[in-house]
């Protein structure tokens, strides 16, 4: 048996890296797509890679950093599938790395306008939906670094040390809603993300930054997927305001 066998699933940045395995698994498990992504030269190829796993898949070109557009995007997913089951607020970037006294307010403003106050807007409106309802789940690509610091990256670390903030707290206020929420902390992952950053074209930063992870490994998209099936779907029914980790061992050092 699938286990989101006709479950609508919401899922932002679902066309690159963790979003895109995170789509490709719902899809897998029977459910209905709902992308919400920016415009790029591979829409087309991407939305015909998902149709044939599920041809009940859609995309919604929004940028999360917008309310309005966020609010369009949640309402289109309910007109077209009737519901909404499953969110994935997972559309982020990785910024522009400084440290914070070299930061300008744009690198600042940027980050935290797609990576937190775009979970904050995808969010208000999942839960208006899941609320009438009184049913859904939501899932929020936080990372290990919402737990703890590091150099040269505030803007991104204060945006996932929110983006926990917000999970904890909407768990608390819809607990008895029938809506369960919690939130992801993957470790490094090998994505577009990363291979654009330093990581990705130098390779001592790249072997730094394997040697944080007790495994010495990144991880793959296809290993977060995994641990957001569990997260949406029943196998998880008594799991609300927590946070995964899939780190190969990051945090427990
Ligand atoms: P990625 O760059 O491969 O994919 C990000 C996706 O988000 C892209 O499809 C992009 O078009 C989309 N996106 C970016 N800005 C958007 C906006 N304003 N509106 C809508 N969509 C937008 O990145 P990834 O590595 O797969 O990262 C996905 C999420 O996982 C992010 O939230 C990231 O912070 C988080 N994460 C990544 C890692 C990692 O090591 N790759 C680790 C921890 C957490």
């Amino acid at each position: 048996m699938q286990k989101l066998e006709n479950k609508t699933v919401f899922i932002t940045g679902g066309f690159s890296g963790i979003g895109n395995a995170c789509v490709i698994a719902a899809a897998n498990e029977g459910a209905n797509i709902a992308i919400a992504d920016m415009k790029s030269e591979t829409t087309d190829e991407v939305m015909e890679e998902v149709k044939k796993v599920n041809p009940r898949a859609i995309f919604i070109e929004c940028d999360v950093s917008v309310f309005a557009q966020v609010q369009t995007a949640i309402e289109k997913v309910v007109s077209t599938f009737g519901t909404l089951d499953v969110a994935l607020n997972n559309a982020g970037i990785a910024g522009e790395p400084n440290k914070i006294g070299d930061m300008t307010e744009h690198a600042w403003l940027k980050v935290i306008g797609i990576n937190l106050n775009g979970v904050f807007n995808g969010m208000k409106h999942e839960l208006a939906q899941m609320a009438k309802q009184k049913n859904g789940v939501i899932i929020n690509m936080a990372s290990i670094l919402g737990k703890v610091g590091f150099a040269t990256s505030a803007h991104y670390v204060a945006a996932k040390h929110g983006v926990i903030g917000l999970t904890q707290t909407a768990a608390l206020e819809y607990a008895l809603e029938g809506i369960r929420i919690n939130a992801i902390c993957p470790g490094f992952i090998e994505t577009p993300l990363i291979a654009k950053s330093d990581i990705g074209t130098n390779p001592e930063i790249k072997q730094h930054i394997i040697d944080l992870h007790p495994m010495k490994r990144m991880g793959k998209s296809e290993e977060i997927a995994k641990g957001f099936i569990f997260l949406a779907c029943d196998d998880s029914s008594f799991i609300t305001g927590t946070t995964l980790e899939i780190d190969g061992g990051f945090l427990a050092e």
